[in-house]
């Protein structure tokens, strides 16, 4: 099974390959930059190559890189759009560093000017900053759909990545508290979920898990992850997703709220549940 955990970036790209290992990891998900934004740091070339050894080593999965929340493509402010590409301009080329790996964003919110600009919009950022030769493939978070959120209907991402020239370079990171929060039930109703997400998207597109506990009920829109087992999901519905046919190879990351010891007994329980 392939499961990590979301790890701080500032100790640097190596000593999050050592904590994944530490916490009985083998990928991890990290902040490109501060969540709220800001600069990245420089990359370091030797740090990065020390990672790329302790992966190979291990059989480590694909790693996940996480774009900043404040990143809004389909904001209905021109600057908040610039920096948005600007950000994920950057965010690419650096991934570029660790080739082959996984890049999520946040579709965005429409702040009112409705889903369809927002798709409009989204795509059009996406048409900006995907390029030919890149590595990395992009995926769209499925959104709780909090607020103006695009993002939290299959309809939503399947139309964002029709208006997308690079599709190849495309694909889905589905959140399980996200997708319980919009409404799918993926507790009693896993395989009608999957089939809908198979007729809308295509499976072939859904390239990672955040695997998360909710702290409210199906279709709350909310948004607030708890521990594995301690929300409106439970665990025996975890059990049934890690080993559904369609999932069961997929990467998993962790974004509950835990400090390193209760990612360390997550993973330990996902694993213990796990078959082959
Ligand atoms: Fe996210
Ligand atoms: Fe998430
Ligand atoms: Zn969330």
């Amino acid at each position: 099974m392939i499961i990590g955990c979301h790890l701080s970036v500032s100790k640097g790209f190596e000593a999050m390959g050592k904590e994944a290992l530490s916490i009985g990891a083998n990928t991890f998900q990290f902040f490109t930059r501060n969540p709220r934004g800001g600069k990245a740091k420089e990359i370091n070339k030797d740090d990065i190559e020390k990672l790329t050894k302790l992966m190979e080593e291990n059989n480590f999965g694909k790693i996940l890189a996480h774009a900043p929340y404040t990143l809004n493509p389909c904001s209905k402010d021109e600057k908040i759009r610039r920096f948005a590409l600007s950000t994920m301009n950057d965010d690419l080329k650096r991934m570029e560093y660790i080739p082959n790996n996984l890049y999520n964003f946040h579709p965005g919110s429409h702040v009112g000017q409705g889903i369809e600009k927002g798709i409009e919009l989204i795509s059009l950022h996406l048409n900006k900053v995907l390029y030919e030769d890149m590595t990395t493939t992009v995926l769209l978070e499925t959104m709780a759909g909090k607020g103006s959120e695009v993002g939290s209907k299959f309809e939503e991402l399947k139309a964002i990545i029709d208006n997308t020239n690079l599709k190849d370079k495309m694909g889905v990171c589905l959140d399980t508290c996200h997708v319980f929060d919009a409404g799918y039930d993926i507790v009693d109703n896993l395989e009608n979920v999957l089939d809908e997400f198979d007729r809308i998207i295509g499976l072939e597109r859904l390239k990672a898990i955040h695997i998360n506990d909710s702290m409210n009920y199906l279709g709350c829109h909310k948004d607030r992850h708890q521990k594995i087992g301690k929300g409106g999901i439970g665990i025996d519905a975890f059990e049934r997703i890690i080993n559904h046919p369609a999932l069961k190879d997929l990467p998993y990351y962790l974004e509950t709220p835990n400090e390193i010891d209760g990612y360390t007994e997550e993973i330990r329980l996902l694993r213990s549940l796990h078959r082959g």
